[in-house]
């Protein structure tokens, strides 16, 4: 579960790719999406490669909970606590990156 060869996140964790840090801590990553489709839009990764959301939940449910509670204290932070929480899973529902990764989206109101 360690670094993978050819990810970009674990590259991004790893430093070895630039990213604009927003949180870090012993198991998890949070930086801004290079794209972003809101005024706050942070992606939130844990340091062990998991290729989606549903492998992460299985092997390690307490992480996943920890994704959730990162994103929340973003939002805190950004805008009085309320979010948008996106996990893309699958190339046809738009996953483009296959090391799991919390949309964040928050910073303004979001009408759609
Ligand atoms: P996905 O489509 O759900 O897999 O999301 C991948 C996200 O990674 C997209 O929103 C991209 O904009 C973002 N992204 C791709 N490369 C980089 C990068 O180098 N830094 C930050 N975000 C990136």
């Amino acid at each position: 579960m360690g670094e993978h060869k050819d990810c970009l996140f674990c590259s991004i964790i790893a430093g070895d790719i630039p990213s604009e840090k927003v949180y870090e801590d012993d198991t998890t990553y949070a930086f801004k999406d290079i794209n972003p489709q809101a005024a706050v839009h942070v992606l939130v990764v844990p340091r062990e490669h998991h290729a989606n959301v549903a492998e992460l939940a299985a092997a390690d449910p307490a992480q996943l909970a920890h994704i959730v509670e990162v994103a929340q204290s973003i939002a805190n932070d950004a805008f009085h606590g309320d979010y948008r929480l996106i996990f893309n899973t699958g190339a046809d529902a738009g996953q483009t990156v296959f090391h799991v990764h919390a949309h964040v989206l928050t910073g303004q109101t979001l009408d759609e």
